[in-house]
């Protein structure tokens, strides 16, 4: 029989009328002659709610406790979309990740899957039995603890049980209908794409398109797992295709730019007049590798006195004030003059696996925005993306700008 993985995001689950809707959208696909696995995630605002009961606790709590409690709300939504299917006659139970089981690192937290076992969801199967598993959570194999994804996790949790029990296909399902250009709430024209290229959706989570968990591409990508994403909203009796996450091949008009990603969690600190030696470039990144900083885009300036240069880098907004305060404490041994840090900008993305046989993509871009009066603080590159970080108050203007000037809007 074919195989099935559908997930269902946290406005999809949010009250019992919309998991009794989940449940049709389930019927729709067992009565096709699917054996059907569903990932849910906990009800919208959930998690939130229980991160927040963990930080009341203890702002420096045990991160292993972080995962037992804010693991909970997937078991509530597994277990009560297991009854729903039932009183739909459709036999079902529910799976914690533990019961699985779903072997993480121990990263709590972040916890990175290592494997999954499918045979005892398989064996439900057989017995005509729906799987509804939790998604988001793990258990650490030697340490027997609970562990959680990451936000988002339960993407990944999908895919990867779509990967583990060899289905035909994940769809994920969400509160839009699919991939789209660009935010449709900044720019209308936005259009929503058929398909869209592995690397491609793998760049777009990453550069802060919100539909998909980054990790979820990288499993899906990785073991060639056919994911789309469409939406949950829709009649179940009348579903839509929503956007096909695949291999390059199976795109057959391939556009140069593919779309248009933005990221507000980005900040900018500046050092000025660093001492422009062999290894200042080290004294400063090292120690915020080992506090586990991700440092994103990089500009030095070519010094005009031989002596110092300025240097200017991004982090996320949630490491800034911590990066800001080691290379405080690292002032005397990297040797500048001021730090300066700046929270209040944006970074705008375009990707296209295009961009590759395409020589002038950015060029273009740089001249579009620079018309509109917009300076650009910093560029990165790679071979199927640029990016620019820019004013946050020019977010919209400049999203737009690109998005027409690529040829995305809608006719
Ligand atoms: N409930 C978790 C979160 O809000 C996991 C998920 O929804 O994917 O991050
Ligand atoms: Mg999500």
């Amino acid at each position: 029989m074919p195989r099935l993985v559908m997930k269902f995001g946290g406005t999809s689950v949010a009250n019992m009328d919309r998991i009794r809707n989940v449940a049709r959208h389930v019927k729709r696909e067992v009565d096709a002659g699917f054996e059907v696995a569903v990932v849910v995630s906990a009800m919208s605002g959930k998690t939130n709610e229980l991160i927040a009961f963990v930080e009341d606790a203890s702002k420096l709590h045990d991160k292993g406790e972080y995962d037992a409690v804010v693991a909970s709300g997937e078991q509530i939504t597994s277990g009560l979309l297991a009854i729903a299917l039932q009183e739909m006659s459709i036999p079902a139970r529910s799976w914690q990740g533990w019961q699985i089981p779903i072997e993480t690192s121990d990263a709590h937290g972040a916890a990175r899957i290592e494997s999954i076992r499918g045979d005892k969801i398989i064996a439900g199967f057989t017995a005509g039995q729906v799987a509804v598993v939790a998604g988001f959570q793990g258990i650490h194999s030697s340490t027997g603890r609970l562990t959680t994804l990451g936000r988002g996790g339960s993407d990944t949790s999908a895919v990867a049980i779509a990967a583990a029990i060899g289905a035909d296909r994940c769809d994920i399902y969400t509160d839009v209908d699919g991939v789209y250009t660009t935010d449709p709430r900044i720019v209308p024209q936005a259009r929503r794409l058929d398909r869209v290229a592995f690397e491609e959706m793998l760049e777009m989570a990453s550069l802060g398109a919100k539909v998909l968990q980054v990790r979820s591409v990288e499993v899906a990508m990785v073991h060639k797992v056919k994911t789309f994403v469409r939406s949950s909203l829709d009649d179940p009796d009348d579903p839509k295709p929503g956007t096909l996450i695949c291999d390059e091949e199976d795109i057959l008009e391939q556009q140069v730019v593919t779309g248009i990603a933005f990221s507000k969690d980005e900040a900018q600190i500046t050092l000025r007049r660093v001492a422009d030696k062999p290894g200042v470039a080290a004294l400063i990144f090292g120690p915020l590798a080992d506090a586990n900083i991700n440092v994103d885009m990089i500009i030095q300036v070519v010094s005009n006195d031989q002596k110092t240069t300025d240097l200017t880098f991004t982090v996320v907004t949630a490491d800034f004030e911590r990066a800001k305060a080691i290379l405080e404490k690292h002032k005397d041994g990297i040797a500048y003059e001021t730090l300066q840090g700046a929270t209040d900008v944006v970074k705008i993305s375009a990707i296209g696996i295009g961009m590759r046989s395409h020589a002038g993509i950015a060029a273009r871009a740089f001249k579009a925005l620079a018309d509109k009066g917009i300076n650009i603080r910093a560029i990165t590159t790679s071979e199927i993306k640029f990016s620019v970080l820019i004013d946050k108050d020019y977010t919209e203007l400049a999203v737009r700008t690109l998005h027409s000037l690529y040829g995305l809007d809608k006719a």
